[in-house]
């Protein structure tokens, strides 16, 4: 594999045998969980809005479903590939079972250019898509969730596409959804709250207090800004935050609040009332306490990784390290909360929106937030203990936990016939 920029799906089938051989998994088993259960590969016509028809790929993966029905994001992206989709879902099915909430790991994803889509050839694009793979998707099949470029306005489109197909409303069908159809408040920034949980637990077992820290979030979409956003509130002082545009930085820190204003008027981060402009290759490499990577995969690498100052690096983002950089950041003593553990708030949240969706129920805001805090804090312990047990990091402790719960449930099936 290219250590510069690997493969996703050569990280994940190099994490998943590294891990299985220290667990000593059996041979099939390990094999069994190389392979998703089901992949599918649709075409999706769009006529765009100046006449011709355009062509689009779309995928959805589906990994394993041994501990209950598959869950997964959409993305949308123009250098979205099927391996990147696979290795998504791989990672999916491990984080579920890290956290512990019954489903399995999926994703889906169309390779396109969202932002230079109008919002009506979005809409044809995403219910095509939806009819597509109609026939995997259903609340006790596989449930589909925002991600990259993807937003609640799709879960919409694909919410509805799927109701009209069954002749009635099925919000379960989706999370991550408007709170008007089904949907709730706190999904929104579930996944960066929980990134904020797990730096507030790491920070308590190293010893030091996240108010205070120095922090830098790479990407500024849904989970980054928020991410940005939240830890502000707790007392951080944000340093830099990026964007595919590029950075920015303000050693006396920036309010990302009014950061969200500016790139909601000019389109970018970039040009920023009193910061300094910076690369996202600079980012990575600030001297701050705490690195937030929440865009791609991919943004620590062989190269940057020996010039990183953060002494916690949180994965917002999936797969954001290269092998190689873990290799790096775990030698020099950096503490990695792996994103298979950091960013598993998003799909817990989806989870409570789902089983309200299926109960008709609603619960109150300190209802979720008390329950989801309670999930997340135990997750990181888990992997914590585990890793001192082990006497290993936290990446490696995550896919043992997440990987071994997978192996067991797999086994207690059995393989029919
Ligand atoms: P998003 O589309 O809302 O935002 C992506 C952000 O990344 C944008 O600000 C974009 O400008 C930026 N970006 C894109 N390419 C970049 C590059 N090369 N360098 C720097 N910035 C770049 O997506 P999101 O939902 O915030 O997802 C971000 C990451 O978090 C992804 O890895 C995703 O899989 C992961 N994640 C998301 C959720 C969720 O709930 N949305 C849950 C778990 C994990």
């Amino acid at each position: 594999m290219s250590v510069e920029k690997p493969n996703p799906l050569d990280t994940a089938l190099y994490q998943l045998k590294a891990t299985a051989e220290i667990l000593n998994l059996d041979e099939g088993i390990h094999n069994i969980l190389k392979y998703p259960k089901r992949s599918l590969a649709v075409s999706i016509p769009v006529r765009m809005d100046n006449g011709p028809i355009q062509v689009f790929m779309g995928w959805r993966v589906q990994h394993h479903d041994a501990r209950g029905p598959f869950k997964g994001g959409v993305r949308y992206h123009p250098k979205v590939t099927l391996d990147e989709i696979t290795a998504l879902a791989m990672w999916m099915t491990w984080k579920c079972a890290i956290v512990d909430i019954p489903y399995g790991g999926a994703k889906g994803g169309v390779c396109c250019n969202p932002k230079q889509m109008s919002l009506r050839e979005l809409e044809h694009l995403t219910r095509r898509y939806a009819t597509m793979i109609l026939d995997l998707i259903g609340p006790y099949r596989d449930v589909p969730a925002p991600d990259i470029y993807t937003n609640e306005q799709t879960m919409a489109w694909i919410m509805d596409t799927y109701s009209q197909f069954k002749g009635y409303s099925v919000p379960e069908s989706v999370t991550g959804k408007p709170p008007i159809i089904g949907g709730f408040k706190q999904r929104e920034d579930a996944t960066s709250r929980g990134v904020m949980f797990c730096i507030r637990e790491a920070t308590r077992r190293l010893g030091t207090r996240m108010k205070d820290s120095v922090v830098a979030v790479q990407g500024f979409g849904s989970v980054g800004w928020n991410a940005a956003r939240i830890l502000h509130e707790e007392g951080c002082r944000i340093v830099a935050v990026s964007d595919s545009k590029g950075g920015i930085y303000n050693r006396d820190g920036v309010n990302p609040l009014s950061v969200f204003e500016h790139k909601r008027k000019t389109g970018s981060v970039i040009g920023y009332a009193g910061s300094k402009q910076i690369t996202n290759r600079e980012l990575i490499e600030l001297d701050c306490d705490i690195l937030v990577p929440a865009a791609m995969e991919n943004q620590v690498t062989r190269k940057n990784a020996p010039n990183v100052k953060a002494q916690i690096v949180a994965e917002a983002a999936n797969g954001p390290t290269t092998p190689e950089a873990d290799r790096i950041l775990h030698e020099k003593g950096v503490f990695i909360i792996p994103d298979i553990l950091a960013n598993s708030g998003g799909v817990t949240s989806s989870y409570f929106e789902w089983v309200q969706n299926l109960t008709r129920e609603r619960w109150t805001e300190e209802k979720v937030n008390e329950k989801q805090e309670t999930m997340m804090v135990k997750a990181f312990n888990d992997v914590y203990s585990l890793s001192k047990k082990r006497e290993t990091h936290m990446r490696l402790a995550a896919l043992m936990l997440g990987i071994g719960r997978v192996a067991e449930a797999i086994k207690t099936l059995g393989v029919w016939p």
